[in-house]
């Protein structure tokens, strides 16, 4: 299988560039979208336009992937799902990845990462347990 970069993961990453987080949602049945791809995986419809989620969501699962501290210490991985029901993999921040856990309130944030913009989540109030 080759990695192939389609058109519109490049036009989200410069968008995600530009500071600016977007999802995709149907013109057509209206659902949620994301990864970013052309035509709407629920009904078929290529009408996909922009959108800006809210932003927050809630940890569907997660892993503490294990690193030294001199490389910058253990943190997670994590799959996120967002209150407009896409899920996406991602990394919270400023928590020690011992407490990410399932349910866990996130927000998403545009970081900067290497010269490129990075899409990582923080914790957010108010935990749905
Ligand atoms: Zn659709």
């Amino acid at each position: 299988m080759t990695e192939q970069t389609t058109g519109i993961e490049i036009a989200w990453q410069q968008k995600l560039d530009g500071g600016e987080f977007v999802i995709q949602q149907c013109g057509e049945c209206k659902r949620h979208v994301f990864f970013p791809r052309e035509l709407c995986p629920h009904c078929g419809a290529d009408a996909l336009g922009w959108v800006a989620p809210v932003g927050l969501g809630t940890v569907y699962a997660v892993t503490t992937v294990r690193r030294a501290a001199e490389a910058g210490g253990d943190y997670n991985v994590s799959l996120i799902d967002l209150d407009e029901g896409v899920r996406l993999m991602s990394r919270v921040e400023g928590v020690d990845p011992a407490e990410v856990t399932i349910g866990l309130r996130v927000k998403a944030r545009v970081a900067k990462q290497d010269e490129r913009a990075v899409l990582l989540f923080d914790r957010a109030e108010g935990d749905a347990r």
